[in-house]
């Protein structure tokens, strides 16, 4: 490789390396906008859930066709980076296949690891878009999935069709080369790539030189502009699913976080606790749930970033499937979206989270949230253990608390807890006068 190869690929490398850093910080100070929540206890048990369902995909192997593929995907995706640490140092130093000098005889293993899964990526990425735009499986046709999400799965997915063809052709015309020129490491025979060399072997050498590097080139930046894309994707998934799970809420489902503030006014109340002498007045509440991204707590907005819209919580989901407006996967690309918008406006200088939207109301609709049935399907369901439920119940104790503009049969529902302490409109002391008339009739 030449000097200016050199120097253009340092050029590229120390581009892209800007503008992840300003992606990177751009996300992390947008997530950082939510309010607090400790979720830095049980260490040991946090390590374990990462390892299972992020690393080890656990929850993905419920549908063993999807899951298989995906797996190919994922580790083709982790054993390919290898070889472009290869890719990288030859281009920082000037050099061809670095490795192949150190390792000698045992170079074709790696490489053809590599092929193989090269292939494999391509085979899976095929089945995928015949999946989404022929079979038209439901949960990829849902409202939600507009012009850019849907867009968006089938680029990505086109994208990596074609970085793996590049390597395959940049082998194959290596291979070829082998056998004409000297100065070319030895690979070894790289099996699928073996297969590509007769379409190349009547090619003059300055002509497979240039399509060795047109090649290595194509994979390079492809794989770099990969890099930058993923962090504006929902591919951001493949980063962001390790800390997702590591932070996820370990509470039992089903448990509900009530404010303690709430809890304490209504143990009053019901006499269950008296306040104690000379306590200090409670600190006003801020707001009562969530009415924008600022309200929810960061693994909240975490979550909303991790959303890979796959769709199989709203596959799940009781309320969607009863033909309710309730998506559970669009809850999350709302918040995600909303959280985008209020961190452009911040850094163009703008009103950000002042800009008289708000994630409730002009994302989501008030029927949505309204229709959830609490029922957790969508946590379950979830590869990646994002919760939700956590939104729309923080966005429903909003509407309830702050807006009493929960449907009227609850509103009345409330009044009579607060008045009665039950849900039905009777007196307290009115309960037991049941047992009167049992009285009367003895
Ligand atoms: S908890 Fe709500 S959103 Fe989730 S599956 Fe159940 S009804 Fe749907
Ligand atoms: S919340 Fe989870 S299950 Fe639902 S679309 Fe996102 S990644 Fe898929």
């Amino acid at each position: 490789m030449d000097y200016i190869s050199q120097i253009a690929f340092i050029i590229v490398l120390g581009i892209v390396s800007y503008f992840m850093y300003k992606r990177i910080s751009f996300i992390k100070r947008n997530i950082a906008l939510g309010r607090d929540i400790d979720r830095n206890d049980r260490p040991a048990e946090r390590w374990k859930m990462m390892g299972l369902v992020a690393f080890g995909q656990k929850k993905m192997f419920k549908r063993f066709i999807p899951a298989f593929l995906h797996l190919f995907l994922y580790v083709g995706f982790l054993v390919i980076n290898l070889e472009v640490l290869e890719f990288v140092i030859d281009g920082l130093f000037g050099t061809h296949r670095i490795f192949a000098p150190f390792i000698q005889e045992y170079y074709f293993i790696p490489m053809n690891i590599f092929e193989f899964f090269a292939v494999a990526v391509i085979v899976s990425c095929i089945i995928f878009l015949i999946r989404r735009n022929v079979i038209n499986v439901k949960r990829f046709t849902a409202r939600e999935l507009t012009q850019w999400p849907t867009l968006d799965a089938n680029l990505i997915l086109i994208i990596e069709i074609v970085l793996m063809v590049a390597i395959l052709t940049m082998n194959a015309t290596d291979q070829v080369l082998q056998t004409r020129v000297d100065t070319y490491p030895q690979t070894g025979r790289i099996f699928f790539s073996a297969l590509l060399m007769p379409i190349f072997e009547g090619l003059n050498v300055s002509t497979l030189i240039a399509i060795e590097r047109i090649a290595w080139w194509f994979h390079i930046l492809g794989i770099l502009g990969f890099a930058i894309y993923i962090t504006y994707s929902k591919h951001l998934h493949i980063f962001l699913a390790f800390p997702n799970t590591y932070y996820a809420n370990l509470e039992r489902k089903g448990r509900m976080n009530n404010m303690p503030e709430v809890t304490k006014e209504v143990n009053m109340m019901l006499g269950v606790s008296q306040p104690e002498a000379n306590e200090e007045p409670p600190a006003e509440i801020g707001r009562f749930g969530a009415k924008d991204v600022n309200d929810l707590h960061w693994k909240n907005l975490m979550d909303a970033y991790s959303c890979t819209e796959c769709g199989r919580c709203t596959d799940q989901c009781p309320a969607n499937m009863t033909g309710k407006l309730l998506s559970p996967r669009k809850i999350m690309m709302d918040t995600r979206d909303r959280l985008e918008e209020v961190g452009r406006s911040l850094d163009a200088g703008g009103e950000g989270l002042n800009d008289g939207k708000t994630l409730l109301g002009d994302y989501i609709l008030k029927e949505e949230i309204n229709a959830c049935t609490t029922c957790n399907a969508c946590v379950e369901a979830c590869p990646v253990n994002i919760d939700p439920l956590s939104i729309i119940l923080q966005v429903r104790r909003y509407m309830a608390m702050e807006e009493s503009s929960s449907p009227a049969s609850w509103n009345a529902m409330f009044s009579n807890i607060e008045t009665s302490f039950a849900p039905w409109k009777f007196s307290p002391s009115d309960r037991f006068n049941w047992a009167d008339s049992l009285k009367e009739e003895k």
